[in-house]
């Protein structure tokens, strides 16, 4: 315990879920800068013969560290470092340090760092967020590559030697993060990223909490300080007074009960002190999260994200590697709904090989259901290998972003035409599927009933149904204390949405991270939701809440929020109509 040391509190993104508390590691990855050094004529065949050389190392040690992702985590895991093999061999980098190495006479170093430079500049321009992941492995594979040129160690000095560790640094890399091991690096928290970032991707399946765009926590914490990494909220606290410890270990030892329970008796049903059945689905990034998701009893799958198929590919994914990852999350729900969303690119995801002009504001442009009408290849594609999924399972199609009932309609009739093909092909699938629409935009929630006329199904996604209705941007630290489920305008649309979808006679479901925590997934089944979708790591938590909570006394909380005129104020109305829910889940305060 830390009393009398002036304690940090830095608000992120959550990355990884989980709590934890170690000590601070920082982790310095100089990129080093190679000086600038000219070399004779006839020395120019030999630096040519060393930048090949460095290339081929880097490449047998890519393809190692890829190996063992993929025996530790997967292979889906492991492509992560494709980007990076496939760049080692980008002719703009190759050819392009040659030919400074030939006609400026520059050292191998100096070349290829110029090279690497110009590539980054290059790629700086372009407002697509998505090319952030791209620059982050450029710097790791500039790291490398420098590294052995200049004979200098690894520019990622190993962590977690002495257990405990919790690695700080100014942004991650895959690299580092494959190679950790979680019984001694016990959380991570990075100034830069965000919950895409290859690194959180491999931080979440390793299952090592962490927190990302905190800012400057590479330069606050120093080595051994003592640091709390909140992975569900995406707080960091470094240096915590005892009462914040105290409240943090209590969380973290009610988890790990949860968790051990949600383990021991995963079938345990989510039901209600009154008797209500709740279903309680997982929400996946990667296919291999649904055996682990079924492990802990979830009632299927109500959000399965698939842009983990193009995020950092340089071509598009085909139809039987996607029919291969949809096949195997139906198969891990035999009877149980599967969710599989279509891609939501844009915002802060698009796909390199798309090759769209940057937009101005990429929230408010190109995203979602609209992508489809300029891309119905990539689509038409993703629909084909979903369509043929369905014959294994109950897999329904999710649509995001939708704003008017016509997308729906277009996605019906892409759908339409991928099962014209199929069958004129021979290929067995199931009709009809169900299709559903995400309620993300006020728009969707305002005029739900008009929605629901041509959806199977509804899922409210509240990370943008609150972006866009505080027009708060949703990856702005900065802006982070602004934004607020629990805002009265959201809880209305909320209310009027599971209102609109009941009426219409269908399922309305919550799958945004509001449902993973204990107020906000309470809050939500007060305001009629029926089914949560929460992180997969979350569902031993909520259903325990569901098993310790009545729906009536849940309701009436949520309509006397609905009365208060701040966010705070429906958070301290809700905290006090439900203690006693909290109390009999032992939930510690501030959950
Ligand atoms: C949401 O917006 O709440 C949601 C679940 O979708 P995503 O977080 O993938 O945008
Ligand atoms: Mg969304």
């Amino acid at each position: 315990m830390s009393d009398g040391v002036a304690r940090v509190i830095l608000e992120g993104f959550p990355a990884s879920e989980g709590i934890a508390r170690g000590r601070v590691r920082r982790v310095v990855r100089d990129v080093p800068v190679a000086p600038h050094v000219t070399v004779p004529d006839d020395e120019r065949t030999r630096e040519i013969e060393r930048f090949r050389h460095a290339r081929r190392r880097a490449r047998c040690e890519l393809e190692e560290i890829k190996r063992e992702t993929e025996n530790r985590l997967g292979s889906i895991e492991a492509r992560i470092f494709d980007p990076q093999i496939l760049m080692l061999d980008d002719p703009e980098v190759v050819e392009g340090t040659r030919r400074y190495i030939s006609e400026s006479r520059l050292s191998a170093a100096r070349a290829f760092d110029w090279c690497m430079l110009e590539l980054k500049e290059r790629w700086s321009r372009t407002s697509h967020p998505m090319v952030l992941d791209r620059l982050n492995d450029l710097e790791d594979l500039k790291g490398r590559i420098l590294s052995r040129l200049l004979g200098l160690p690894d520019p990622w000095s190993p962590v977690g030697d002495s257990g405990g560790t919790v690695a700080v640094a100014r942004d991650l890399t895959p690299s580092f993060v494959a190679r950790l091991d979680p019984s001694r690096v016990v959380g991570l928290a990075a100034d830069g990223g965000t919950r895409t970032s290859h690194w959180a991707i491999l931080a979440r399946s390793l299952e090592i909490p962490a927190a990302a765009g905190l800012g400057d926590v590479s330069t606050r914490a120093r080595d051994g300080q003592e640091i709390i990494v909140d992975g569900l909220s995406g707080r960091v606290v470094i240096e915590p007074d005892a009462s914040e410890a105290d409240r943090f270990e209590r969380r973290r030892a009610a988890m790990r009960g949860w968790r051990r329970e949600g383990t021991e008796s995963p079938r345990e049903e989510s039901v209600t002190l009154d008797r209500q059945g709740v279903t309680l689905r997982a929400n996946l990034d990667l296919p291999g999260e649904a055996a682990r998701a079924r492990r802990l009893g979830a009632d299927g799958v109500g959000l399965f994200r698939t842009e983990f198929l193009v995020v950092g590919r340089s071509t598009m994914p085909g139809e039987e590697e996607q029919y291969r990852a949809y096949r195997s999350v139906a198969e891990a729900f035999p009877s149980r709904a599967v969710f599989i969303r279509t891609f939501d690119l844009g915002g802060d995801k698009f796909p390199v090989f798309l090759r769209t002009p940057p937009e101005d504001n990429p929230f408010l442009g190109r995203r979602g259901v609209r992508v489809c009408r300029d891309e119905p290849e990539l689509f038409l594609t993703q629909l084909r290998a979903i369509l043929r999924a369905t014959v294994h399972g109950d897999v329904r199609i999710m649509v995001p972003f939708v704003n008017a009932a016509s997308e729906m309609v277009s996605v019906r009739n892409l759908l339409d035409r991928a099962a014209e093909q199929l069958r004129a092909e021979g290929f067995e699938i199931k009709r009809p599927v169900k299709v559903g629409a995400m309620i993300e935009t006020p728009a969707a929630a305002l005029a739900t009933r008009n929605l629901a006329t041509h959806a199977d199904f509804l899922s409210i996604g509240t990370n943008d149904l609150v972006q866009y209705t505080l027009a708060v941007d949703r990856t702005s630290t900065g802006l982070a204390h602004l934004f607020d489920p629990f805002h009265p305008a959201v809880l209305r649309q909320i209310a009027m949405a599971a209102r609109a979808g009941e009426t219409a006679g269908l399922e309305v479901s919550a799958c945004g991270e509001m449902a993973t925590r204990p107020l906000g997934a309470l809050l939500l089944l007060g305001l009629g939701v029926q089914s949560l979708s929460v992180a997969w790591r979350s569902l031993p938590e909520i259903r325990r809440l569901v098993r310790c909570c009545r729906l009536d006394e849940v309701r009436a909380a949520a309509a006397a929020a609905l009365e208060a005129p701040t966010g705070n104020r429906v958070k301290q109305a809700l905290s006090a109509s439900l203690a006693v829910t909290l109390e009999r889940g032992r939930y510690p305060a501030g959950s």
